[in-house]
Order: C-alpha cells, then sequence, then structure tokens
C-alpha cells in the first residue's frame, strides 16, 4: 500500500486509489460492491487533505476576504458544499478562509457576489460592538476579495457563487 500524504490530526490519509482497486478482483456481486466500497472510502480520504493543500497554495496561505495568512488559521471553504452534486472538491470550488470568516461564509453571515465583492448580512451592518464586528466583519462589506489564485484557471467559478450568493440572499 503507497502512503502518499498523511494529516495524522485530523485522522487522515491518502493512499493510491489504483492500489485500493487492486484488492478485490471484478467478478462476483460481492466482490464489486466490496471494490465499490474501497473505492469510495479511498476518495472521501483523498479529497480533503488534497483539496486544502491545493486551495491554500492557490491563495499563497491567506484568507480570501481578510487577507490573514497564518495556515494553522486558515481552512480550504467549498462554494457549493461538499456532498451536493456541485460541491466536488476542485480548487474552482474553493476558497481559503480563515476560520471565522469560514463560519461566517457557512451560516449566511457573510456573502460573496460573483463578482467578488463582499457582503455582511444587513442585520449586523446595524450592530455596534467590538472589533471583530467592526472590522473582522463589518469592516469587509462591500470590499473585494483580499486574495485570489494568480492563476486564472484556479479562480472561483463564476456559477457557483452565484449559486451560493442566492442562497445567502434567500437566508438574510
Ligand atoms: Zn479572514
Amino acid at each position: 500500500m503507497y502512503l502518499l500524504w498523511e494529516e495524522p490530526e485530523l485522522q487522515q490519509f491518502v493512499i493510491d486509489p489504483d492500489v485500493a482497486r487492486g484488492l478485490v478482483s471484478k467478478g462476483s456481486q460481492i466482490t464489486e460492491q466490496v471494490r465499490r466500497y474501497i473505492v469510495r472510502q479511498t476518495k472521501q480520504r483523498l479529497h480533503q487533505p488534497v483539496f486544502r493543500a491545493t486551495v491554500l497554495r492557490a491563495y499563497e496561505t491567506r484568507c480570501a476576504v481578510c487577507a490573514l495568512g497564518h495556515a494553522e488559521l486558515l481552512d480550504a471553504a467549498h462554494i457549493v458544499p461538499d456532498g451536493e452534486e456541485a460541491g466536488i472538491a476542485s480548487v474552482r470550488n474553493g476558497l481559503a478562509l480563515c476560520k471565522i470568516h469560514h463560519a461566517a461564509y457557512d451560516s449566511s453571515v457573510l456573502g460573496i457576489r460573483p463578482d467578488l465583492v463582499v457582503e455582511i448580512r444587513a442585520d449586523l451592518l446595524e450592530e455596534v460592538d467590538g472589533p471583530m464586528l467592526e472590522h473582522g466583519l463589518k469592516g469587509r462589506h462591500g470590499q473585494r476579495l483580499m486574495a485570489l489564485p494568480k492563476v486564472r484557471a484556479e479562480r472561483p467559478d463564476t456559477d457557483r457563487l452565484e449559486e451560493r450568493y442566492t442562497r445567502f440572499r434567500a437566508d438574510g
């Protein structure tokens, strides 16, 4: 078995899927089901660490919203959520976001328009509070993303941004 990648803290690892495929031979229905199971499990383990590494590299380890540049505080966020058909683990469906902006994006506190401008949910804009709300959230409203991949082909897919932004508008 070939171990290609390991993230012990997440208990994830990557093995060569061709090796997993070779574990059982094609033919009977049972081995075919086992084979599909192994391939599926392998793909699930495969995509998360590779997705994270690809997205963080593309964004040069910076949060797209605030430019924070510390890998331990950054996530690779999905634009269309993981598990949905369009929610593929591709860099074009990804954004490097710091923990707070990732949570804000996933809970529709923060939206990203297809033209790459940040919006903050209307009720938060009325609130007065500490520096995270004032600078970290309200201060980003109406601002363009601060970090984007240099390579055009790695930038966020407009259709997926549009789909996600429509949900942000509906939730707000
Ligand atoms: Zn951020």
